[in-house]
């Protein structure tokens, strides 16, 4: 087994039983990265070897000096729009392809503090609109997978990418209305966007604030826990955080009852949503969801179908709230600030048009006029508002399940990773990569994907929905999920 071969609960344990240190631990990482990043995969946008190996010896001295900090040594890749205080925060666009950040997301802060070794910033869709990393201004990254033709996903691919190709042990990304957990399916990984405002939104670049939430990307579920722990938590710079206590997800998960005994779910009731079985599913993705479910129900837990009749109507409305958001939030890219600035303006409009023209590519300046024009006077009412409300008649679906059922479970993605290029000329098709995962956000439900099978050789997600603040309980069941249906863990074999 190679040390890139480890999780990071695997790894902890070697560094606390004094077996490797953080040093050699994240140059193994690097060396890898060196070897299967730029060219091969194409994960990372900024590589920062000399900022990581400062840290891990930083962290190897914590652990000499007896600190027990819960991530400490354990290297890590962040999504390319949480800021990085002296590490560049691209977002991966022309934009802030210069942007350093003079200060840390807190969830950068958290993570550092609790001994995170930062190996780089991954690779996503231009401001996470997009679900493939295609819009990416920079490059593609390939999934892992199968003959590196395919996506890994998006918007977090390069997060998800660098984690299912080992050249990160875990990432974080973000999920807006599929992000973290639309790639972790895609790339055979868990995926976990928490409750929204579990986890503090402070220096994520925003793209729409009232759905952005930031969450791991890990091999396993004790992974997922763990990381979980450490960003989860009350923050007073970000006025939407909840002030909710915290249960220690890894102790939880290690105290409850014996997986393996094949009864773990016991009395547990989960709802089967019918409208995620879209029609144009893959017949290998239904499959393997179908056969998880089976699994869950040998768990000794109460399955049945459940409908969420509005589920239709959450794409349209996503996507009139999404770019409406995004419009006003992407306002402050005005080339005065900060970020790209055209040096050959000839007025104040001139300069607006300029910057703004050259510094977005298509997808997010068709995002901003689909959201402009949706709240413009006149139009407010027919689409801006009616999306609100779809909205609420969404939340009230899961308010409604959630009386009979502990926790849903449905697909992630209707189909398994895509090949490059395939969807770039149809944003429809695009959009509708999501149609699983975007009304959990709308919702500001707790939702976690995690590897259910293979179709084609590809991986297969299932999406586990939990009541909010219920982060617990979602981890419990994949993590029962996991140890019965076997899938966990697996990456693909790069060495051919
Ligand atoms: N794919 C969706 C979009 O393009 C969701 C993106 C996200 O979750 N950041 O908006």
């Amino acid at each position: 087994m190679e040390l890139t071969d480890l999780t990071a609960v695997q790894a902890l344990g070697r560094m606390r039983a004094g077996e490797i240190s953080s040093g050699e631990l994240t140059r193994a990482y690097l060396e890898r990265i060196d070897r299967l990043d730029r060219g091969v995969i194409q994960a990372y946008v900024t590589v920062t070897p000399e900022h990581a190996l400062e840290q891990a010896h930083a962290a190897d001295e914590r652990r000499r000096a007896g600190d027990e900090a819960p991530l400490l040594g354990v290297p890590m890749a962040l999504k390319d729009l949480a800021l990085t205080r002296g590490v560049r925060t691209t977002c991966s666009s022309k934009m802030l392809e210069e942007f350093v950040p003079i200060e840390d997301a807190t969830i950068t802060r958290r993570l550092y503090e609790a001994g995170a070794v930062l190996l780089g910033k991954t690779n996503m869709d231009e401001f996470a609109m997009g679900s493939s990393t295609e819009n990416s201004a920079f490059f593609p990254t390939r999934n892992p997978w199968g003959d590196l033709n395919r996506v890994p996903g998006g918007s977090s691919g390069g997060s998800a990418a660098a984690v299912a190709a080992r050249l990160a042990p875990f990432a974080i990304g973000s999920d807006t209305g599929g992000s973290i957990r639309q790639p972790a399916s895609l790339c055979g990984l868990v995926g976990f966007k928490p409750t929204y405002g579990r986890v503090s939104r402070y220096g994520l670049i925003a793209f729409a604030s009232s759905l952005d939430q930031f969450g791991p990307l890990t091999v396993d579920v004790a992974d997922c826990a763990l990381v979980t722990g450490v960003i989860a938590g009350h923050d007073p710079l970000d006025s939407t955080s909840l002030d909710a206590a915290v249960p220690s997800y890894s102790d939880a998960l290690n105290d409850n009852p014996p997986v393996g005994s094949g009864e773990d779910l016991r009395g547990v009731r989960i709802g089967v949503p019918r409208e995620y079985f879209v029609a144009g599913m893959e017949s290998g993705v239904e499959q393997s969801v179908r056969a998880a479910l089976d699994v869950l129900r040998g768990l000794g837990a109460e399955l049945d179908e459940v409908s969420l009749p509005h589920t239709d109507y959450g794409l349209a409305a996503y996507y009139i709230i999404a770019p409406a958001e995004c419009s006003a939030n992407l306002a402050r890219y005005d080339g005065v600030k900060y970020g790209y600035s055209a040096p050959d303006a000839e007025s104040m409009w001139d300069g607006y048009y300029k910057t703004r023209g050259r510094g977005f590519g298509s997808e997010v300046k068709r995002r901003i006029m689909l959201g402009t024009y949706a709240l413009s006077s006149g139009y407010y009412d027919a689409y801006y508002l009616k999306a609100q409300k779809i909205r609420t008649l969404i939340k009230q679906d899961f308010d409604v399940a959630f009386e009979r059922f502990d926790a849903l479970v449905a697909p992630t993605s209707p189909t398994v990773a895509f090949k490059l290029g395939e969807r770039t000329d149809d944003p429809l098709a695009m959009y509708l990569s999501d149609v699983c995962t975007l009304p959990v956000n709308l919702a500001g439900l707790p939702g976690l994907s995690l590897p259910c099978g293979l179709s084609e050789g590809m991986p297969v997600g299932l999406q586990v929905i939990g009541k909010p603040l219920d982060e617990l309980g979602v981890l419990k069941i994949a993590r029962a999920y996991e140890h019965a249906g076997g899938w966990n863990g697996r990456r693909p074999d790069l060495a051919s």
